[in-house]
């Protein structure tokens, strides 16, 4: 039996775009109001308020209408100057690609870069911070996601506050899926969205701003203004008091609003821990079928993606058509200097369930049996199994 490529998957197991909760679908179907409804503008200010809990912040957070790559332009747009010099720290293609965006708001622009199936030392940081007084901003990946890597954040965060700089982070794929919020890392900009770990479509972005980043955003007269690309724009829009600068997404804000009463409801203790059980079941299964995982230690390993090293002479693009065409799953490549080296098993949202350890484990090693790489795929079942099991 074949699966078409051309109809829906049996299951997406990626790292994002995820499949969206079946509530979060219904909700995106809801009424379409007029934005400037006194209804929308409460209901606005109410889903604000959640994100606001759910990211566990004492100031409002920010939404911005575009998926999360507008969000950490915008953050550099709005908060870098010619006289800023920047430590970028990539550990990956996200990191390393923020850089870019760095450079052209300062030509001060300084890194560290580690392999990337590695994470930031923060003693590395610490020593460059020392080394470097100037340094005024910081910019670091949380989960850099073709890698499924994590780096220390909160370690990192207490290093640049100790100094004094204003901190950026891309939580985009970590929130949500862990133990992550804004303020225990000491975030400026903390950059997050709502097509990852919270499963919905892409289309919005979650930003929470530090009052000191929006202090150093309106003395900078180049932030955007009047632009997409205008955190300060955006700022008091969760007021139903104050107009949108420009027409809100609001069926994508009608799906985040069951996206943040699914997760809260449920308990954010509750989600992380299936993500992180997922996770683990889905490594022991790889390591069991003789597979390795790309993360060069286990610890570094993200809860919300599993990167499994893709094995000699297999052609990357071939395995994940041989999973898709075989059984209907569908999983992410690498991206950029990843692409081709490794496959993403992701677990996000609604697919953070143990049970699809399971499913990724047998398309994993039969894709792989089907393109001559016989592996183990019973023991890898069993192992995953012995993970959920331990937990029940
Ligand atoms: C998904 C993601 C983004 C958003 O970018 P895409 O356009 O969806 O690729 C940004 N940063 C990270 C770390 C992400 O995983």
């Amino acid at each position: 039996m074949r699966y078409s490529d051309t109809a829906a998957p049996v299951i997406t197991l990626t790292s994002g775009p995820v499949d969206a909760y079946p509530d979060v679908l219904r909700g995106l179907g809801r009424t379409v109001l007029y934005d400037y409804d006194p209804a929308f503008q409460a209901f606005y200010e109410k889903v604000v308020a959640k994100a606001q809990t759910a990211m566990r912040l004492s100031t409002r957070p920010v939404i911005l209408h575009g998926e999360p790559v507008l969000g950490l332009e915008a953050a550099a747009a709005s908060l870098i100057t010619p006289r800023d010099t920047v430590l970028n720290l990539a550990s990956g293609v996200y990191g390393k690609g923020f850089g870019y965006w760095a450079k052209r708001y300062s030509p001060n622009l300084l890194e560290i870069e580690v392999p990337y199936n590695e994470a930031i030392d923060p003693q590395s940081v610490a020593d460059m911070l020392k080394k470097h007084p100037e340094i005024s901003i910081v910019s670091v990946c949380h989960h850099d996601t073709p890698s499924g890597t994590i780096n220390p954040i909160n370690e990192i965060g207490a290093l640049v506050a100790a100094h004094d700089a204003y901190l950026i982070v891309d939580a985009v794929s970590s929130f949500g899926g862990m133990n992550t919020h804004p303020e225990d890392c000491k975030a400026d900009i903390y950059v997050t969205g709502p097509n990852k770990c919270l499963g919905c479509p892409p289309g919005l972005t979650l930003l929470g701003v530090s009052d000191r980043a929006w202090a150093k955003m309106k003395a900078n007269e180049a932030a955007p203004r009047a632009s997409m690309l205008s955190i300060l724009d955006w700022k008091d829009a969760w007021s139903r008091e104050k107009p949108f600068p420009f027409t809100p997404s609001v069926a994508e804000i009608n799906g985040l609003d069951v996206a943040l009463d699914l997760y809260l409801g449920e308990g954010p203790e509750a989600v992380w821990a299936r993500h992180a059980l997922t996770a683990k079941a889905t490594r022991a299964g790889v390591r069991a079928m003789g597979l390795e995982l790309w993360a060069a230690s286990e610890a570094i390993a993200s809860p919300t993606t599993t990167a499994v090293r893709t094995p000699e002479g297999i052609d990357e693009t071939a395995l994940r058509r041989a999973a898709r065409e075989r059984y209907g799953v569908v999983f992410s490549s690498g991206r950029g200097e990843t692409h081709g080296r490794l496959t993403r098993i992701g677990h996000m949202g609604p697919t953070a369930q143990p049970i699809y350890a399971l499913a990724a484990i047998a398309a994993l090693g039969g894709a792989l049996g089907s393109l001559g790489h016989r592996v183990e795929v019973g023991r890898g079942i069993d192992a995953a199994l012995a993970v959920i099991d331990a937990a029940a």
